[in-house]
């Protein structure tokens, strides 16, 4: 006989339904934050990262790429850039994440004074950068000389083979700004000077070029007040590690300027996941890592005794998961997270530690989502819900039935593990645990984040709370029966021709 039958049955997010509570004047949307923190902590301190929005795109091929990670980051949330691809792409991948451009940038288009007209204009046609920085020697970080604009020549006027020193604003005419001054303080320098760029330099002696900033990016950046940037204003990165090659891969991904990892795996509750944590935690100790995923209270002691960051819950829930049926092993999405949130709320009580918890997969609906949140997790993971974005790394095609839709692919399907040589080299037998398919496309990353936010906010109003710590504190759930699920969506109306197709689309998927 097995060692433990439970009778309880495995239950998920649609099986619960939030009970309104007393909303007041303050509950109103400007009032209402969805910060949350992203690395443990202990009472007292700040999390070394929190993200203002609870979201966080999944580690898998057809989800986080780069873009994804740039377009969710703006937003507040996080991408972890997938790791079943080679070591060198997926470093380059971070790299593009983290030299985003969210205020100050390093030029990447330096020419020194004996550099020529055509030079530059040969540097603008590679690189597509119009503004030069002119340095003693041409490259960035040396002294600078001045700045060569568009509005610093006349092409039909200068000889090609004028030397830039001639037309350059040489760095007594351009206003500039010493390193460590904050990004407010470098704009409003930019305002005052009433040009397009300025340099931050290191001191008034040296001269040594750190940064530009730009008007545009202020512009730019205006319509991003959750941005995910780290001190120096750079866009947080994340990325997946597994529990196979991170002695090679970590190293990697941390100079490419990875800011925290996740170890992704299907079953984290694993001793190879707790020793890749520890080696972690003991040659990187300023880089947070999360593991997963994990289903138990159990699984979640192992995991932080290891040094977890945080923990990723979910097995079997995924859009494109076939663990349950393929395996039988698994748990329906909520009873893993009460278990496991109970968990990290002894754990809390007894160390004065507090565990995030990101709940993963199975989320389809914005009132999944902060099902979940009220659940007890501080934030969530998707998959399918960002595979259907312009930034996820796929095509968009049109399909007969189904209109525009983007391709959606487990990491446990045969297409993510054609990557791999592990298995291969062994010469194993291989089955899938994931399929691969279609999602309906849903726009950019910006307006269905936004869109989900905003729902959620609402919500929280309708519970009076105005942020994810009061929703842990005072939501009030219940189970549905199957009979009030199906009186909770629109029943006994015969929906039009055209409504069903809105209907349908929106449920697709379900
Ligand atoms: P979704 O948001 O419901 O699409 O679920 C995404 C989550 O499913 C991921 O974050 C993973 O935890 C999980 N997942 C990804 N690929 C597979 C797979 O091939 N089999 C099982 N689970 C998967």
């Amino acid at each position: 006989m097995a060692k433990k039958i439970t009778p309880e049955l495995s239950t998920t997010f649609a099986e619960y339904i939030l009970l309104p509570g007393l909303t007041d004047s303050t509950n109103t949307p400007e009032n209402i934050s969805l910060r949350t923190p992203l690395t443990k902590f202990k009472t007292g301190e700040e999390p070394k990262i929190s993200l203002n929005l609870p979201f966080t795109s999944a580690v898998m091929q057809a989800v986080s790429g780069h873009k994804m990670g740039i377009a969710l980051a703006k937003e507040g949330g996080l991408s972890f850039i997938f790791t079943s691809q080679t070591i060198k792409n997926q470093a380059e991948m971070v790299a593009k994440v983290k030299n985003f451009k969210a205020g100050f940038v390093n030029s990447k288009a330096n020419l020194s004074p004996e550099n020529t007209l055509e030079d530059a204009l040969k540097l603008t046609d590679e690189t597509g950068y119009s503004t030069i920085a002119i340095t003693r020697d041409g490259q960035n970080n040396s002294e600078l000389m001045g700045i060569l604009t568009k509005q610093d020549y006349w092409l039909d006027y200068e000889p090609l083979t004028t030397p830039l020193g001639q037309l350059m604003t040489p760095f007594e005419k351009i206003n500039h700004g010493l390193e460590g001054i904050t990004l407010p303080e470098a704009n409003e320098i930019l305002r005052k000077s009433k040009k397009s760029c300025i340099p931050i330099i290191n001191n008034e002696s040296e001269r040594i070029l750190k940064a530009l900033v730009f008007k545009k990016d202020r512009e730019k950046h205006k319509d991003f007040p959750d941005e995910l940037i780290d001190e120096q204003k750079r866009i947080i990165a994340g990325a997946g590690i597994n529990s196979k090659d991170y002695v090679e891969r970590v190293p990697a991904l941390v100079s490419a300027g990875a800011d925290v990892l996740v170890i992704d795996t299907s079953d984290g509750w694993n001793q190879y996941v707790g020793d890749a944590l520890k080696w972690i935690k003991t040659n990187y100790p300023n880089i947070p890592c999360g593991a997963g995923n994990i289903v138990s209270a159990e699984a979640f002691d192992y995991l932080v005794s290891a040094g977890a960051d945080f923990v990723k819950v979910g097995i079997g829930g995924g859009s494109i998961c076939i663990t349950q049926e393929v395996k039988g092993i698994g748990r329906g999405q909520a009873s893993a997270l009460l278990d496991i949130v109970s968990a990290r709320d002894k754990y809390f009580d007894s160390t004065g530690i507090y565990v995030p918890i990101c709940s993963d997969g199975g989320l389809v609906q914005d009132s999944h989502i902060t099902i979940a949140l009220a659940l007890g997790a501080d934030f969530v993971m998707m998959g399918r819900y960002f595979a259907r974005c312009d930034e996820s790394p796929t095509e968009k095609k049109i399909l007969n039935h189904f209109g525009l839709a983007k391709p959606y692919w487990g990491e446990g399907s045969d297409r993510a593990k054609n990557w791999q040589r592990y298995g291969q080299e062994n010469g194993n037998i291989k089955f899938e645990e994931g399929v691969d398919g279609w999602v309906p496309y849903a726009g950019p990353v910006k307006d269905i984040v936004r869109r989900s936010g905003t729902v959620i906010k609402s919500t929280l109003s309708n519970l009076g709370c105005n942020n994810l710590k009061e929703l842990h504190e005072r939501a009030v759930l219940e189970k549905r029966s199957p009979t009030s699920m199906r009186e909770g969506k629109p029943h006994d109306i015969q929906i039009g021709a055209d409504n069903m197709d809105a209907y349908k689309k929106m449920y697709w998927g379900e």
